[in-house]
């Protein structure tokens, strides 16, 4: 499991009688968590009811409060908004609405309640636990309950809180649930908005939802290449010097430069709370206007309203969801009466537990920051991520050069830009982001197409600013990019598994390459491939001296089984085709009653697909490749299924269509995805049918998610800043060894230095940089996956909340 669940799946000795409601505006994967906390609070021997419509339902009681089984929450995972309904409920704001709320929990015998929802709903929640037994008294001393009644209550009421909502505006957690597929609908729509845009040479200006934060405004800007984002929190011009307080001078300034440069569209993203430095409103209309007037664009405005809100949770929503409602349960076991109520977050890739209220007042702290014009302090009280997020951008775009940040001619390089491996989603966007800060900087990017045969081939030459216009949406790889691969040294002590290898290169071609074309820095982009190539001309780097250059291996690949990364770029994208495949096959299993799919997917010897894939669409198992699967565990699973559909018949539900995913080069070969359909129909005593998917190729392809564009885009500015500081190290220690400025101007790069050839990888919410040599110790060279993944834990919990695996 993820750093920071800690779930025990073992009958816990206290039955809580747990209470989950969701309140204030809905968001995606509220129904995700409501089923997490209910399937988990029921494996735990606790007892979960619903409260319908938020704090309504808790005031009004009678029907509204509801003992939730296990089908209750059947389907929810893939059902957007909340199947029990959310409400502002003016009531419960006030003493007399709480006292009835207490009475219909000591009336159901809840004594803990799980609250999914904004800063407003966790604060209702924290002032009722402050009151709650000053309400019990009351209603005691009234008459209302009984002492006998509130005797299995304890004296407190266990409170967590989740934090449901598209803004993503809570301090102290990196992410809420409901953030990330909101994102996924602004940048389906925006996408949408650039092809009109560019067929008529328009500018639109798109309203996106953010009161007093800026996330989805900032986040949408990076991942669909915004020429200019309005913020609450950082407030244009930025470049006051020059402009003053005239931001529409500054915008437009920006906006003409990206016409004069070949542009035939303009994007510009407004949050709903957007201010100048003034505190004024900056609307939509208002930046029109500008467009029109002093560019003369033809200039339209979108806003997107509760588009944002709806649709089925991406596979991230669904993921977080889970693993919070897990924590939250988790937490109700643990509350005591002296311990603070706690708020279930997200740092750094790890669930946390920190106090609601703190987290409440921090968030209350942006605003009342903003407010007093002080707009850094509420860069600062936002998530660190926030404000590289900004940082990146500024650097990605026109704001950040060119001419900006230009770097001395002695510092600069000429930087190869390289594919490696099978495309992954994200891998164009990282290339259009490496090359666009290259060229503001002053570097020369140099595309080098079809991967290492090209490089060999002659094909390679200059990245110009236009030509990169649209990459960040493009699926696939605009270079080009295949398996050819760097033979090792005949001695190398990295021995390649000639599987993922369509030729090998000679080494001495690839030096001469890179030598003609003055290559003096590497950003390979790529799978594993990538990464072995890497390592080979890293350890041939005292042989051939033109790979004694610093080298950096961007991780992208669907499989994820690249070491010094949680995640590769491309992941994201394919785990939501798998979703979304698992979502339809669900539905077409659900039509003909008793239908079970296998769907084999990708991720080669890796099973973070399957694993992550199965949590996100619900499976009931996954087999992956980390795991031999053996003839006991086909057992098990027969006998799982039919106990499954002999339980619907006996409570007379309608039988649920089931999905198992099979990782492709799951072992042993003999049970191939077809063999198991096979012997599941044929082992299923009548009860279910069993049909085969392969997802094969589509999950590599298509649209990249935001998640995947904004980790390239992220990952690629550090790279550049990486090779850059390496090559700035390199010439200082070149320089303090007598070399002359005008020596040093031409001199080429050399490095043996095994720490300047690294991986660059996401580690919790970190960018960090880890020496590819050093990597080789965390990897299975013969598999081709990465040794003690994170994600492994992840496979039980797809069982238990498949009630697959009972806690006793
Ligand atoms: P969103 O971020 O979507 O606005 P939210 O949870 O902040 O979500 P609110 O409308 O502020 O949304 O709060 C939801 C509900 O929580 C309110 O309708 C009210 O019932 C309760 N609530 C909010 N603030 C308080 C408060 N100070 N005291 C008691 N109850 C409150």
């Amino acid at each position: 499991l993820p750093s920071g669940v800690h779930p025990t799946f073992s009958r816990s000795k206290t039955q809580k009688r747990i209470g989950i409601l969701t309140s204030g505006g809905d968001s995606s994967g509220m129904n995700a968590s409501v089923r997490a906390i209910t399937r988990v609070a029921l494996q735990r021997g606790c007892i979960p009811f619903a409260i319908y419509e938020g704090y309504q339902g808790l005031v009004d009681g009678g029907d509204k409060i509801k003992q939730f089984g296990w089908e209750n929450v059947r389907g929810y995972l893939a059902v957007g908004g909340t199947t029990i309904g959310t409400a502002r409920c003016v009531p419960f704001r006030t003493r007399e609405g709480r006292l009835k709320a207490t009475y219909n929990l000591i009336k159901n015998g809840i004594d803990a309640l799980v609250i999914v929802g904004g800063d407003g709903s966790l604060t209702g929640a924290d002032i009722l636990r402050a009151e709650w037994t000053g309400l019990v008294d009351e209603l005691v001393a009234t008459g209302r309950v009984t002492k006998a009644e509130c005797a299995h209550l304890r004296e407190d009421l266990a409170i967590v809180g989740l934090v449901g909502s598209i803004d993503n505006d809570m301090s102290a957690t990196d992410i809420t649930i409901g953030a990330v597929t909101s994102l996924h609908r602004i940048c389906e729509s925006v996408d949408s908005l650039t092809s009109t845009a560019q067929s008529h040479q328009r500018a639109f200006v798109v309203e996106v939802m953010g009161r007093h934060c800026g996330w989805l405004g900032l986040m949408a800007g990076i991942a669909v290449g915004a020429d200019w984002v309005c913020l609450p929190e950082r407030p244009p011009p930025l470049n006051q010097e020059k402009y003053g307080d005239d931001w529409g001078q500054e915008m437009a300034d920006i906006v003409g430069q990206y016409r004069t440069m070949g542009s035939r569209k303009s994007i510009i993203i407004v949050c709903e709370g957007a201010i100048d430095r003034n505190l004024k409103p900056i609307k939509p209309d208002e930046v029109k206007k500008v467009l029109e007037d002093k560019l003369g664009l033809d200039t339209r405005v979108t806003t997107l309203g509760h588009v944002q809100r709806g649709g089925s949770p991406c596979a991230f929503d669904r993921y977080l969801a889970t693993v919070q409602g897990v924590e939250a349960v988790e937490a109700v076991l643990r509350s005591t009466r002296d311990t603070p109520a706690p708020m279930i977050g997200m740092s750094q890739n790890m669930v946390i537990s920190v106090p609601l209220m703190d987290a409440v007042k921090l968030t209350h702290s942006v605003a009342e920051a903003i407010s007093r014009r002080d707009f850094k302090l509420a860069m600062d009280l936002r998530d660190p991520d926030f404000t590289s997020a900004f940082d990146t951008y500024i650097e990605s775009t026109l704001l950040g050069g060119p001419g900006k940040h230009e770097i001395p001619e002695i510092k600069r390089l000429r930087i190869g830009i390289i594919h490696c491996g099978a495309p992954a989603g994200g891998m164009n966007a990282a290339t259009r982001i490496a090359a666009r800060l290259c060229l503001n900087r002053g570097h020369t990017p140099l595309a080098i197409r079809n991967g290492f045969s090209g490089l060999v081939n002659d094909e390679v030459r200059p990245i110009q600013w236009q030509e990169l216009f649209g990459w960040q949406v493009r699926g696939g790889s605009e270079l080009g990019t295949n398996r050819n691969h760097p033979h090792p040294m005949p001695n190398s002590s990295i021995k390649i598994s000639p599987k993922g290898v369509e030729n090998f290169i000679d080494l001495g071609q690839i030096a001469f390459h890179l030598q003609k074309h003055n290559i003096e820095a590497l950003l390979v982009i790529g799978g594993f491939e990538a990464y072995t190539a890497q390592a080979i001309l890293t350890e041939a780097r005292g042989m051939y001296p033109a790979f004694a250059i610093p080298m950096v291996h961007l991780p992208a690949t669907v499989s994820n089984n690249v070491p010094g990364t949680d995640y590769s770029i491309g992941c994201d994208t394919a785990l939501n085709v798998i979703v979304d495949s698992c979502d339809r096959l669900k539905q077409s299993a659900n039509a003909s009653r008793k239908r079970v799919f296998v769907v084999e997917v990708q991720g080669g010897t890796c099973g973070f697909l399957a694993t992550l894939g199965g949590l996100t669409a619900g499976a009931t198992n996954v087999y992956i490749p980390e795991q031999n699967l053996g003839i006991k565990t086909l057992e098990q699973d027969i006998d799982h299924l039919c106990r499954r559909y002999e339980d619907d018949k006996a409570h007379g539900n309608v039988s649920e269509g089931r999905v198992i995913l099979r990782t492709e080069l799951t072992k042993p070969d003999v049970y191939s995805t077809e063999v198991i359909a096979g012997i599941l129909r044929a082992e299923s005593m009548g009860l279910f049918d069993a049909r085969t998917a392969v997802l094969g190729h589509l999950q590599q392809g298509g649209v990249p998610t935001p998640l995947d564009r904004i980790r390239a885009t992220r990952l690629a500015v550090k790279c550049v800043d990486w090779l850059e500081d390496v090559a700035a190290e390199i010439r200082a220690g070149a320089a303090a060894d007598g070399a002359s400025t005008a020596k040093l101007a031409h001199m080429s790069i050399f490095t043996t230095n095994p720490e300047h050839s690294a991986v660059i990888g996401i580690r919790g919410a970190a960018v960090v940089l880890s020496p590819v040599l050093d990597l080789l110790k965390e990897v299975d060279l013969k598999a081709r996956r990465t040794k003690n993944a994170w994600w492994m834990g992840l496979g039980r919990l797809v069982r238990v909340l498949s009630k697959y695996e009972y806690c006793e």
